[in-house]
């Protein structure tokens, strides 16, 4: 199935100028949802791993199924403040002023194969600091999976070294 053709472009959105790739029109298409998990588990099929891990909010939406299809576990990572235990923070710049995750201090065991997901790759900030948390546990990226991929920000260049794939890009 064509992907690309379930999401929807908004023109001017969150600001003037920024076409916001809007995945909710893929999601309440079921065969298309169905069809969208069937497929970013191909590409992982050949990796070894122990968990997904996959920062709010879309992150969930696409990380969760992904971990049920593939008898995973799922760790959440959230905007500071959201998860009840004990959590490390990893805080990164934006274009204006800074932002920051955290994820629970006892969510990843060292040595364990991380796959770290989400909707869309951009600037690659989040999943760069998504990264920084799984390391500092002393878990092991061994790959980043996205839907969606806005070439022309050259995310991927931040997660040098690191295997990034995605479904769909946007040139
Ligand atoms: P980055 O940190 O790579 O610059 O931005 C990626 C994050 O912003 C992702 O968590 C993603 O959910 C969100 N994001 C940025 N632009 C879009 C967009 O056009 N569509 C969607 N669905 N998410 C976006």
């Amino acid at each position: 199935m064509n992907l690309k053709e379930k999401i929807r472009e908004i023109e001017d959105y969150p600001e003037k100028g920024i076409s916001f790739k809007d995945i909710t029109t893929l999601l309440k298409d079921g065969e298309a949802f169905h069809d969208m998990i069937d497929q970013l588990v191909k590409t992982i099929e050949d990796k070894e791993f122990d968990l997904i891990v996959g920062p709010e909010s879309r992150g969930f939406i696409v990380g969760t199924p992904l971990s049920y299809a593939t008898k995973k576990g799922f760790i959440p990572v959230r905007k500071p403040g959201k998860l009840p235990a004990e959590t490390i923070k990893h805080e990164y710049d934006l274009e204006y002023g800074s932002d920051a995750l955290e994820m629970h201090k006892d969510a990843i065991k060292p040595g364990q194969r991380v796959i770290i997901t989400d909707d869309l790759l951009a600037t690659g900030g989040t999943l760069r600091s998504t990264v920084k948390l799984v390391e500092q546990l002393g878990g092991e990226v061994v790959g980043i999976l996205c839907l969606m991929e806005l070439t022309y920000l050259k995310g991927r260049e931040t997660l040098k070294g690191y295997d990034v794939k995605s479904l769909i890009q946007y040139k």
